[in-house]
């Protein structure tokens, strides 16, 4: 049976998080942009109205929505600013591999500071030399009696200036490839230096930072699962995430259309709105196509995972089509804005500069692909994963076990 109804918890939710994103986020959006302010005003906001750490369950604080309500959040919040709202959802993303594989000790400490408190966390995988092969990650990760001793830098960590605690993945085998990388929680107090803040072409109201491990020690129990499972753990994350992150790109290319919809039935030229005009009219016939297509991908992916189901294909293709679809969809609104679309005074260009990175975190488009091609060539077997609070859930999912590429938040 397919059911496309949302309950009406469901409808409630997405209207919350849909004013809150036209009351908040709007009307601040092109100027945080323009000045590369970081959101602290609206993380509070966001914090108290349950919008940030939605997926956090209930035992340590948070809501425990399901993915599809977090994609509900996901494209409304992003529909408002997809920067900011890459603020607010990083959390979500750096306590993924914690909910899946921390231990009760530490889900405790960390899942509760996220929600006893605004405070942020960080998903630390790419490096300098290591994007979408993470397999050639440099960070090191060494056990020195009851403690690991951290050295290296991480680079493009999102919220990495201003995070409370990091999800770090670090080789604890040199030379076992993508089988040697281990996963863990490191307190910014630890010792964990941001080395530098990035100034960006798109989704400016976000931070986005070069991090770095100089001797950094923490207790041994801060592994996430067990030593060298930590790349079936970042792979495990994104298939929780991927889904989000398609929705965001649906709210980027909703907010494109909608703009370029209403300037065209204001915009005269050869005596008419520039709407009655066909080749305007196939443009946002293009839009509304996509924006429809791309969102019932990303709930399809959504819903996979919150029935337990394997969704490693499915979220690779909401993610790689909608980011495509945001692009296409924001070139073609600068396109209906003609010379206007090009200015900054105008809407267009920031949703236009926000899309590119839709097709470049989390897995580029390139990677996408190639994790599609990979099921598509060789299908696996739709195995039920572990309930997500199942320790060392990473080590019994079978869904990752072959080289495969790698790629960060
Ligand atoms: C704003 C921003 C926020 C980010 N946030 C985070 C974060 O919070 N945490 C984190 O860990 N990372 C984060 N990243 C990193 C992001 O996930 C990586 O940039 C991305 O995975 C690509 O890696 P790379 O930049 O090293 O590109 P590369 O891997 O060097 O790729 C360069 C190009 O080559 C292509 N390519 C690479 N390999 C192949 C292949 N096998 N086949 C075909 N094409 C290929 C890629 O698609 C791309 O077009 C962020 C990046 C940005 C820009």
């Amino acid at each position: 049976m397919v059911e496309f109804t949302l309950t009406d918890e469901q409808r409630n939710l997405r209207e919350m998080a849909h004013d809150f994103a036209e009351k908040e986020i709007r009307p601040v959006a092109w100027d945080y942009d323009r000045d590369s302010t970081f959101p602290e005003d609206i993380i509070k906001k966001a914090w108290e109205l349950g919008l940030m750490n939605a997926h956090i369950p209930e035992e340590y604080g948070g809501a425990h929505a399901s993915t599809l309500e977090g994609c509900l959040i996901e494209e409304e919040l992003s529909w408002g600013c997809s920067g900011i709202q890459t603020t607010l959802g990083c959390n979500g993303l750096a306590s993924a591999p914690v909910i899946l594989a921390g231990s009760e000790a530490i889900k405790k400490e960390y899942l509760g500071r996220l929600t006893e408190a605004p405070l942020l966390a960080s998903f630390c995988l790419t490096e300098p030399d290591a994007g979408s092969d993470v397999s050639g990650m440099r960070t090191t990760a060494v056990k020195r009696g009851d403690r690991y001793v951290i050295n290296g830098s991480k680079v493009f960590i999102t919220n990495g200036g201003y995070a409370n605690w990091y999800t770090v993945y670090a080789k604890t085998d040199k030379d076992a490839g993508h089988r040697g990388i281990s996963a863990f929680v490191v307190p910014r107090d630890a010792g964990v230096v941001v080395d530098k803040h990035e100034d960006k072409l798109g989704q400016r109201a976000s931070d986005t930072a070069a991090v770095s491990f100089d001797e950094v020690e923490i207790p041994a129990s801060h592994l996430l699962g067990e030593e060298n499972h930590g790349f079936k753990l970042a792979m495990m994350t994104l298939d929780r995430t991927r889904p989000g992150v398609a929705a965001m790109a649906v709210g980027i290319g909703r907010a494109a259309m909608e703009f370029a919809s209403e300037y065209a039935k204001e915009r005269v030229q050869f005596g008419v709105p520039i709407a009655m005009h066909q080749a305007i009219q196939f443009m946002i016939a293009d839009m509304a196509t996509e924006v429809e297509a791309a969102r019932l991908l990303a709930w399809k992916s959504a819903v996979q995972l919150d029935r337990g189901e394997r969704n490693t294909m499915t979220s690779s293709h909401a993610k790689r089509f909608a980011a495509d679809a945001a692009m296409k969809i924001a070139t073609d609104a600068v396109q209906i804005y003609g010379g206007y679309g090009f200015i900054k005074d105008y809407p267009v260009e920031k949703l236009f500069r926000d899309a590119k990175i839709m097709q470049l975190y989390e897995g580029t488009s390139q990677i996408q692909r190639l994790v599609i091609a990979r099921e598509a060539l060789v299908p696996r077997r739709a195995a039920v994963e572990p309930p997500a609070s199942t320790n060392g859930a990473a080590s019994t999912n079978g869904a990752h076990a072959e080289p495969e590429p790698a790629t960060a938040g």
